[in-house]
């Protein structure tokens, strides 16, 4: 049957995936064995919706069913849904990821909405701080949950000292290095009335390359902040996702190559510091995966062991 095939096919394959197949009657979707992929069912009048980000569920009046399951395959037709768990030995290890910027804040993963996940990071990362600053300014969109706990966690004020321009895309995923400066440069913009003088604190998501976080420094240095202190909400990115996230060689990843001294040179900020790896674990569910984090993928890279150093 065509359920066999794709079972077959999957058993054959690793890593991390989602997918639909859509055939003349029937719909089948199926989330890796290790679920490092989401993938959520909601009803939708008569019909089904699948997603995977839970956000998209009320937008259509949907009404949130489960997710899907490692390992399991799921076949939609006339007569309902029906499930099977095409391959057994599942161990589950979802994407940490997806709570620090790929995920919307209000989506809910593994009974975690994202943005009080975020509020988590927030508050861990203050909980180590120690210099003084006048306010906390949080880089939009995705590091305004963990900037505002980490604000009221410190009792500092937040401010809101970045506008993003609403009308452009994420310069992250822009394929070319020019492409990606030029969207930067339109992209964020600083409120010099609120940064002038003051001592910031700037709270971002992550660090990848690094080109962004310098760009957005540099901008606060620019419209008259007296010193920034970069303050990022999850932990050094050393190691390549090799689960189709972000496509960034691990030579090319700022934490692979510069030491915290080194990146703070480079962006040209007054100090810097990453969540822990341990906080950063205290705040997603204990079977995530943080192979980006840690080096330690879920499952063996066979062809890709070349990719990775230490
Ligand atoms: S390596 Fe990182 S980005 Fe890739 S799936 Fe694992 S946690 Fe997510």
């Amino acid at each position: 049957s065509f359920e066999e095939k794709i079972a077959k096919a999957c058993r054959m394959m690793s890593g991390a995936y989602t997918f639909m197949v859509v055939t003349k009657d029937s719909l089948y979707v199926v989330r890796d064995p290790h679920g490092i992929r989401s993938l959520y069912i909601a009803k939708v009048d008569e019909g089904y919706c699948i997603s995977s980000e839970t956000c998209s569920f009320p937008i259509l009046g949907g009404e949130f069913i489960r997710e899907v399951n490692p390992g399991e395959l799921i076949c939609f037709n006339c007569e309902g849904m029906k499930s099977s768990q095409i391959i057994e030995e599942t161990k589950t290890k979802a994407c940490a990821l997806e709570y620090v910027y790929y995920s919307r804040p209000d989506s809910v993963h593994n009974g975690l909405t994202v943005h009080e996940v975020r509020k988590q990071c927030g508050y861990y990362l203050a909980s180590e701080e120690n210099i003084e600053a006048d306010i906390v300014v949080g880089v939009p969109d995705s590091a305004l949950s963990a900037a505002a706990s980490f604000a009221r966690t410190l009792n500092v004020p937040y401010e809101t000292g970045l506008i993003k321009n609403r009308y452009i895309g994420s310069t992250f995923i822009r394929p070319t290095e020019q492409q990606r400066m030029q969207g930067m440069r339109v992209r964020l913009n600083a409120i010099s009335s609120v940064v002038k003088d003051k001592r910031v604190y700037l709270v971002d998501d992550s660090v990848v390359k690094g080109f962004t976080s310098r760009r957005i420094c540099q901008l606060l240095k620019e419209a008259g902040a007296k010193e920034v202190h970069l303050r990022i909400a999850s932990p050094m990115l050393k190691y390549p996702c090799l689960y189709g996230a972000d496509s960034t060689a691990q030579k090319d990843l700022a934490a692979f190559n510069y030491t915290v001294d080194e990146m703070e040179q480079l962006f040209q900020v007054d100090s810097l510091r990453f969540l822990s790896v341990e906080d950063f674990k205290k705040c997603v569910p204990e079977a995530s995966c943080l192979a980006c984090c840690t080096g330690e993928y879920p499952e063996d890279l066979q062809d890709y062991k070349d990719e990775v150093k230490e």
